[in-house]
């Protein structure tokens, strides 16, 4: 198993955000973590990626308990994270904000090249923009620079918060393709989403978060499964009514 969060409570003061989740990773899937606005899905990331503190509750990664880890050393061990609202700097060029990903690298000057042509493979826009400040990037070019610049890590596993979020429908379909095609590239990834329906059609597996509690597992009857040539009525098919109404699916 790559990542286990064991009944994992985080605060924000006395606020309870998360009340003691429970779930894992295993290497090479993808795993969406799925819930209305404010359920803790942004928490449980970044929790992870060691931005918030555990009140109880342990993370594993590889096996090794990195609950009170410092970010920067979780990023040595292979988690990045590529934060929700994209958090590119806006006044460095694109290929400084990539570079910027590279900075905790030993072998830096020698990874860079091979690592930036693999980000430009993914992402023709963003080597046509290399000397554009990353703020007068649209909203999907911001994207795929965070999550570009998250690459550069070289990340086991990469935790994306709601890469959908205020983009057009085409380049949401956009990114979740470039999303298939990092993970068949050996990357395991942890999504968080409100896109039920792009997130359950590309992930292996999904948990359901309500108001920081996992509520339900994705059946394993969907697993293994190959969602992404359905549409939503396909899918809608493949589902009982109440996984249509935790997958957010219903009509009304
Ligand atoms: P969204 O999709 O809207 O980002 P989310 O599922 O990611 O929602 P979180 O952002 O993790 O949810 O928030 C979980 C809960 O924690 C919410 O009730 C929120 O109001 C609260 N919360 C989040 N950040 C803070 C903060 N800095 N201070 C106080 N409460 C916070």
């Amino acid at each position: 198993m790559l990542l286990e969060v064991q009944d994992l409570h985080v605060f924000y003061g006395k606020i309870e955000a998360i009340k003691g989740i429970s779930f894992n990773v295993n290497e090479g899937e993808i795993v969406s973590l799925i819930g209305a606005n404010g359920a803790g899905k942004t928490t449980t990331l970044r929790t992870i990626s060691g931005v918030r503190p555990v009140a109880q509750g342990r993370v594993l990664f590889e096996g090794i308990d990195i609950t009170n880890m410092a970010s920067h050393d979780r990023v040595k061990l292979g988690i990045c994270q590529a934060p929700e609202g994209r958090g590119i700097f806006p006044g460095m060029t694109v290929l400084e904000n990539l570079e910027m990903g590279k900075f905790h690298r030993k072998n830096r000057k020698a990874e860079m090249q091979e690592d930036l042509e693999k980000v430009y493979f993914l992402f023709p826009r963003l080597k046509e923009r290399v000397s554009q400040a990353g703020g007068t990037l649209s909203g999907g070019e911001q994207q795929m620079l965070a999550i570009g610049r998250a690459l550069m890590t070289r990340p086991k596993v990469l935790l994306l918060d709601e890469p959908s979020m205020g983009l057009a429908p085409q380049m949401i379909a956009n990114i979740f393709r470039i999303i298939t095609e990092i993970n068949k590239a050996g990357v395991t990834i942890l999504l968080v989403e409100q896109n039920a329906q792009q997130a359950l059609q590309r992930a292996h597996r999904a948990y359901v978060l309500e108001t920081g509690t996992i509520t339900k597992e994705a059946k394993a009857k969907i697993f293994g499964v190959d969602y992404s040539e359905m549409d939503k009525d396909e899918l809608k098919a493949e589902l009982t009514e109440l996984e249509k109404e935790y997958w957010g699916l219903n009509d009304n």
